[in-house]
């Protein structure tokens, strides 16, 4: 995230003051954070985006982020001397009343509920870092209510009520390289982004479904804690939580996901949680499959090539057939081999279990 806010945001930053200002600006700044939020998080476009903003630690959203630009760039011209060509052509706008940034500007601090820069002074008389500290607050308020209106009854609230601090948390406390790359596998599963119960060895809405990782019966919502606490798959990360200094013998694992770094099998946990986020997407990585079943019957598309067809599926995220870009072509000259995929061609597992995608990619 250190490099986002360095070569990403850092690069934004420039002119985004200029560019607030023009109209659906706010729109196009909430949706490239919303989804350059989704993509660190690996959600698909569908999931609320304030959970993947919350677990990155973001309380500001991209028009809030440029709200605060404008507010500091209109205190620097405010501030700038009498006799300053600039800072005169920007008090000149504001005062004719005729459409210029200096109004616009004003306008959009006015709908954030900021004071503008002189009301502001003759109330506290700080200087301009305090002024930039005060819009920054007004400004993440507002944001943080509009959080909390798009999470009402969301229950990724139940395990963080405010926006996540666990990356800086985790930097900061010196965790391992290994325990801050899975704060990510942390995140994902915090927000349910891992499907961990299957039908069929497809995603489905069915109230009974099997743990993908040991095929006990499930039902959807119990995945993750039947994975966390019961899982025969996962007993030596269970005991490796376990055995953490100040995790008590009988603690649940499903019972920590909200806990913070630096908390008592914090580090167990989120090792944990990489292995299971690793095994999870190397699961549904495998769902070619199930290609004949979900090859669509209708004779629309009666006249395109098998391969075609696949190749459209295997880029459906919604259809769970995710199969890597550098695999694709072997992937589909299979396909071509197998006449559309199904238990038997060439390139499908023994109907003995599932074998992963290595097993059936390489024979
Ligand atoms: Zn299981």
């Amino acid at each position: 995230m250190a490099t986002f806010e360095m070569v990403i945001e850092g690069s934004f930053r420039f002119g985004r003051w200029l560019l607030a200002v023009a109209p659906g600006a706010s729109e196009v700044l909430n949706a490239a954070y919303e989804g350059w939020a989704r993509s660190f998080t690996g959600a698909p476009p569908w999931r609320n985006a304030m959970v993947a903003t919350s677990e990155l630690g973001w309380p500001l959203s991209g028009a809030g982020r440029a709200a605060v630009d404008v507010a500091v760039r209109r205190a620097t011209l405010w501030a700038l001397p009498e006799d300053d060509l600039y800072g005169a052509v920007f008090r000149g706008s504001q005062a004719a009343g005729h459409p210029s940034w200096a109004r616009a500007s004003l306008c959009l601090l006015q709908d954030w509920g900021v004071e503008d820069w002189p009301i502001w002074k003759a109330r506290c008389a700080g200087p301009l870092a305090a002024y930039k500290a005060y819009a920054k607050t007004v400004i993440t308020g507002r944001c943080l209510a509009a959080r909390a209106q798009a999470l009402d009854g969301h229950p990724y609230v139940q395990l963080r009520p405010c926006v996540s601090q666990d990356l800086a948390k985790g930097y900061a406390l010196g965790l391992p390289t290994s325990c801050l790359r899975a704060q990510r596998s942390v995140s994902r599963l915090r927000a349910g982004l891992l499907t961990l119960t299957h039908r069929n060895r497809r995603r489905s809405w069915a109230r009974l479904q099997y743990c993908i990782f040991c095929e006990a019966t499930l039902a959807p919502e119990e995945g993750l804690s039947h994975a966390l606490n019961v899982c025969g798959a996962w007993t030596e990360g269970r005991a490796a939580f376990g055995q953490a200094p100040g995790v008590g013998a009988g603690a649940e694992p499903g019972a920590s996901m909200g806990a913070e770094p630096g908390s008592p099998g914090y580090q167990q946990l989120a090792e944990w949680a990489g292995a299971l986020d690793s095994s999870a997407t190397e699961f549904w990585g495998g769902r070619l499959l199930s290609l004949r079943p979900v090859l669509p019957p209708s004779s629309a598309h009666a006249g395109r090539s098998a391969a075609a067809l696949s190749y459209e599926l295997l880029h459906m995220p919604e259809s769970g057939l995710l199969v890597p870009e550098p695999e694709l072509p072997q992937a589909l000259r299979r396909l071509s081999a197998g006449g559309g995929g199904g238990s038997g061609a060439a390139w499908a597992p023994s109907s003995a279990g599932w074998g992963g995608r290595r097993s059936w990619l390489n024979g």
